[in-house]
């Protein structure tokens, strides 16, 4: 089969033929239907969840949806099962995947693609806990982007409780993350503010998301008065998300922020420090959460709210599995935005 492979972290992917892999015990094989080409990916790719040379060469991909093709010994799933992925790897033992928290198991065994192969293949094997039912009505692309582009905003407003109370500000908000949080913030009754910068960039936020939704120049000198402007009564966000990792923006941001506010990071970069003195989380009793992935449960749940049509999966680009080095260099480069979907 054909497939995209990394022989050392931090180095090109080609596209090369291997041997379609077989599903040990307690795993299915997967006929890979679409799969999402993603900056986390690139970090991965970069080495920036795990860089033993010895888990190398790989095959990257985990954001992806497709059909159970053959399974291994033990395993309740059929051939013909349509599914989506979940990203960890997690013991299904601890105390909090016994509760259904799988984002946060302490036992974690490491990620789909990065410590196994992954989905940029025309077949892939997956644990079959891994293998999440993908509904009726969620096309496999919708699947694909589901598996992290919604699903992490779907944490993210059950970390923060978003609802018709608040002002969501996203940074970055062309980016996959971006541009569902942002329907996904307004769907639950939130005034959205969707920060980002460049003309293309913006004008990607203004397509995909709804009406309720008001892009701002995340560039612009007067970025804080902006969102004061774009805010219902003037007070600034309730929540803040940073997609991005840009402490001056982060820093801005937090300055705009409504007294009783929340930050939310979803970044993992190794050098960046966000540093705000005690007193002003105090003053302004604010919070600032990390928000890790997503449970099972709300992967499956942001399939749903494709399948419903209450959100729009936004897919800018779909290519073959040729592209996909190319769009990594682009990725590498910060020359693209939205998501793209390789379909092998
Ligand atoms: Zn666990």
């Amino acid at each position: 089969m054909n497939a995209v492979v990394l022989d050392e972290w931090g180095g090109d992917l080609s596209v090369e033929r291997v041997d379609r892999p077989e599903p040990g015990p307690g795993e299915v094989r997967v006929d890979v239907r679409a799969c999402a080409v993603t900056r986390t990916i690139e970090n991965a790719v970069q080495g920036g969840l795990a860089d033993d040379p010895a888990l190398t060469p790989r095959i990257p991909g985990h954001e992806f949806a497709g059909v159970v093709d053959a399974v291994g010994d033990g395993v309740s799933l059929d051939v013909g099962d349509r599914i989506l992925a979940y990203f960890y790897l997690v013991c299904g033992a601890c105390d909090h995947c016994r509760r259904g928290a799988t984002n946060r198991c302490t036992e974690f065994e490491g990620w789909y693609g990065v410590n196994c192969d992954g989905a940029y293949a025309e077949y892939a094997v997956l644990p079959a806990a891994n293998a999440l039912p993908l509904p009726d009505g969620t096309d496999f692309a919708a699947g694909a982007v589901a598996a992290d582009g919604l699903a992490t905003p779907v944490h993210v407003c059950e970390r923060t409780g978003v609802d018709d109370t608040d002002t969501v500000l996203v940074v970055g908000a062309a980016g996959r993350i971006g541009v569902h949080l942002s329907q996904l913030a307004a769907l639950r009754g939130a005034h959205v503010v969707a920060a980002d910068v460049a003309p293309e960039r913006l004008a990607h936020v203004d397509d995909a998301t709804p009406a309720t939704v008001t892009p701002v120049d995340a560039s612009s000198d007067d970025f804080v008065s902006r969102v004061h402007e774009a805010t219902p009564y003037g007070t600034g966000p309730t929540v803040v998300v940073d997609t991005v990792g840009d402490v001056e923006t982060l820093r801005d941001a937090f300055a705009s922020m409504a007294m009783g506010g929340q930050v939310v990071s979803l970044t993992t970069h190794h050098d960046r420090v966000f540093d705000a003195q005690m007193k002003e989380y105090v003053v302004k009793e604010a919070s600032f959460h990390g928000s890790r992935y997503a449970t099972k449960d709300e992967v499956v749940r942001a399939a749903r709210l494709f399948a419903d049509g209450r959100i729009d999966p936004i897919v800018r680009r779909r290519v073959g599995l040729d592209e996909v080095p190319a769009v990594h260099r682009e990725l590498r480069t910060g020359e693209t935005f939205g998501t793209t979907v390789v379909e092998p």
